[in-house]
């Protein structure tokens, strides 16, 4: 006796997945944020550490500032004006 019942279309669990990104738990801790903490403080609130000369890798406490997230887009956008 053959069953052949068709299958369900395997679907995979985050093929459609409604959120963007996975919250991840915790503070994410960058080199170049723990540089910067160490030589100047605490990065103020709303603030993200930027590369000044756009070398991620370059990590001295002089190419690091912190700025706040709508500076540093546009730091960023290279279209803006
Ligand atoms: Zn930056």
């Amino acid at each position: 006796m053959t069953s052949r019942s068709p299958q369900a279309p395997q679907r995979s669990l985050f093929a459609r997945n409604p959120y963007p990104r996975q919250r991840v738990s915790g503070v994410q801790f960058y080199e170049h944020t723990i540089v910067y903490e160490r030589v100047f403080g605490p990065v103020p609130a709303d603030h993200v550490i930027h590369h000044e000369d756009g070398d991620f890798a370059n990590n001295s406490p002089l190419n690091l500032s912190a700025v706040t997230k709508a500076q540093h887009l546009a730091l960023h956008s290279e279209s803006a004006a």
